[in-house]
């Protein structure tokens, strides 16, 4: 046994914080997590323990979402100097203009915060419906940078585009079908307007990943080689040859190997060089989204990591299109790309608190022996019996896991009574934890044995759901750090699966980021009682804040906009704070009106009354208490 005292060292190796962070979270010397927006342990340091404190005092209730403007800020910086260093390095003979695409978190002040950061950057934003280029339209006016429309168009959504030009905006329509060339030709010949056209590549290059179908002969966007070859005869027919000032190409999200890159932006650059060619010259190179974020800090080519970093990232495509262009003899394109989830990732978290702790083995059934017990029973005291005289741990955990299957057979087949089975769980569990004793940290112990403690590990219940804050956990296994956000200075004790308060036994989450390898349990420490104890989920900034479902009717979270401060005594100021939806809020998007709620309850209370089941002076208070509830928060109040 090692008995070590336990350090901070400690509770970072066992949640892998220096592995997921990218240098944004540490653990403090008072056993919190901290953030370094700056990535820089010296300059600015915010304890997410003390901004919970600060969001109980302004009266929000948890769960809720933390955002981290700054981290937004130096993630925009940082993708905009990484790629004109390298373009630098290598003596590229042109500039780098981002875009940050509004899907991947389109709330107002993520977006603000975004353009304010890029400003000297020129950095863009990409629309990809109606209400993301209505949103882009008022918010993205820089006259240098870009705003580029892709997705599935039609008139109005061409229209306006007309509308920013006319504002002397760069607005690019990215042409993903042929059908949207031939409407955005006539619309412009009767609004008279020169477009700025883009067309997107359908790649042959096979992606992979959970977003492979983005690329290859089924993908829904893009045209094929012959299919640009048309474009480009069309628009020369129709004198607009040079309106095409951009290629566009996206294979997908979270692409975790350098080398798809690599292939692609050969494939991609070799099209843009043979366009020029022919006498296509094109102004922006346009690679997409993709950048991938390593969620579980293993720096792999996992479904949830990535094989390398932002410069390597930035040099694939520099220096993938530097080669293939002096191969052709044509001047380098100014590069675009449309990176949002490794832009935001990072910037927020939420924080939950644990409700309650389930536990199998929590069993307190009398099993003093008795006479003319059921045999079931007997088999698994002498088992018991037999682990306390020292015998093999391996072969008592088969027999007992084979005894306890037979006795839940046989109680289904009527041949125990309630109390018998009971008394049969509990021994079966006093068992179980008693081997879990006897293996204790035995490095040399069977893999099989690695059962016992998740067995017996707990679920802990988090007040949230799944469904509204963290989809991607459920809906493609997604993997998210998860950290208690308090008492780390503490060893913990326990291991647990976390599970969430809607009623779907999918809410959970039993995928947590091991030493080697995927884990199904979290170190966890005891909760006490009347001690709030908080885990907090990472890396939620990209997708999971704006893709949420209300199952459940669970709404949106409270959420707070922190900026640091070094010159504060707690390093950091609440600037905004956003109300979650309330129960009100929510009914109401399925239809659901308050007003009539009440007169039904008032409708059914007056009834009750002539049925003598009230008294009369009881039905105010009752009332007034549904009309509260409605205003409410839809989690649970602890
Ligand atoms: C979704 C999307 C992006 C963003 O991709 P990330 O992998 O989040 O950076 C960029 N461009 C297009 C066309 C997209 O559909």
């Amino acid at each position: 046994m090692n008995n070590t005292p336990w350090t901070i060292e400690d509770a970072e190796n066992t949640y892998h914080v220096k592995r997921w962070s990218d240098g944004y979270f540490h653990i403090n010397e008072n056993g919190h997590v901290s953030a370094s927006p700056e990535k820089d342990p010296n300059g600015m340091v915010i304890d997410l323990q003390h901004v919970v404190e600060a969001i109980k005092q302004t009266g929000l209730e948890l769960p809720a979402v933390v955002r981290f403007h700054d981290i937004l800020r130096t993630q925009v910086e940082q993708l905009n100097e990484t790629f004109a260093e390298v373009i630098d390095e290598v003596g590229y003979n042109n500039r780098y203009m981002g875009v940050f695409p509004i899907k991947v978190n389109q709330m107002r002040e993520v977006v603000e915060e975004i353009l304010e950061a890029g400003e000297p950057y020129d950095y863009g934003l990409e629309a990809g419906s109606k209400a993301e280029l209505l949103a882009a339209l008022a918010y993205n006016s820089n006259p240098n940078a870009l705003t580029i429309m892709n997705g599935f168009k039609d008139e109005e959504y061409l229209r306006l585009s007309f509308l920013g030009r006319k504002l002397g905006r760069k607005m690019v329509v990215v042409v993903e079908q042929f059908s949207e060339l031939e409407l955005l030709v006539r619309l412009a010949k009767e609004y008279e307007v020169r477009p700025i056209i883009g067309l997107r590549v359908k790649m042959m290059i096979k992606s992979l990943g959970k977003w492979k179908a983005s690329s290859g002969e089924r993908a829904k966007f893009g045209l094929s080689i012959s299919e640009i070859l048309k474009a480009v005869d069309y628009l020369k027919a129709h004198d607009m040859l040079e309106c095409i000032e951009l290629l566009h190409f996206h294979i997908g999200s979270q692409i975790a190997d350098i080398n798809v890159f690599n292939e692609a932006i050969l494939e991609f650059s070799t099209v843009y060089c043979r366009l020029a060619e022919i006498g296509v010259h094109i102004k922006y190179a346009d690679v997409g989204g993709g950048l991938a974020v390593d969620y579980d800090g293993s720096k792999s080519t996992n479904d949830s990591s990535r094989n390398y970093n932002l410069k390597e990232y930035a040099r694939s495509i520099v220096v993938g299109f530097q080669q293939v262009c002096e191969r052709y003899n044509v001047p380098h394109p100014t590069i675009v790309s449309e990176s949002g989830r490794a832009i935001t990732a990072h910037h927020s978290c939420i924080v939950a608190q644990v409700v309650d702790e389930i536990n199998p083995a929590d069993q307190h059934v009398d099993v003093t022996p008795q006479d003319a017990e059921h045999f079931f029973i007997k088999h698994l005291r002498d088992y018991k019996q037999r682990l306390e005289e020292g015998a093999d741990v391996q072969s008592i955990y088969h027999s007992i896991s084979q005894e306890i299957e037979n006795t839940r057979s046989a109680f289904k087949l009527g041949m125990l009574t309630l109390e018998e089975m009971a008394k049969a769980d509990t021994l079966f569990w006093q068992i179980l934890e008693k081997l879990q004793r006897a293996i204790g940290s035995n490095p040399d112990s069977p893999f099989e044995l690695d059962e016992v403690p998740e067995r017996l590990s707990s679920l802990y219940l988090i007040n949230m759901s799944i469904f509204q804050s963290i989809i991607d956990a459920w809906a493609i296994e997604q993997i998210l750090p998860v950290v208690p956000i308090d008492r780390l200075d503490e060893k913990p004790t326990k291991l647990a699966t976390l599970a969430d308060i809607t009623c779907d036994s999918d809410g959970k989450i039993d995928k947590f980021i091991g030493d080697e390898e995927i884990v199904n349990q979290l170190p966890v420490h005891d909760i006490k009682a009347g001690e709030d104890y908080c885990v907090a989920i990472f890396l939620t900034g990209a997708y999971q804040d704006v893709m949420g479902d209300m199952h459940n009717l669970f709404g949106r979270l409270n959420e707070v906009h922190v900026y640091g401060l070094q010159e504060s005594e707690s390093g950091f100021y609440i600037e905004e704070t956003v109300k979650g939806t309330s129960k009100k809020r929510v009914l109401q998007t399925l239809q659901y009106s308050s007003e009539v709620m009440i007169q039904l309850v008032k409708t059914q209370m007056d009834s009750a009354i002539r049925h003598g089941v009230v008294k009369r002076q009881e039905t105010s208070g009752l009332i007034d208490y549904y009309e509260d509830c409605l205003k409410g928060y839809t989690y649970l109040e602890v």
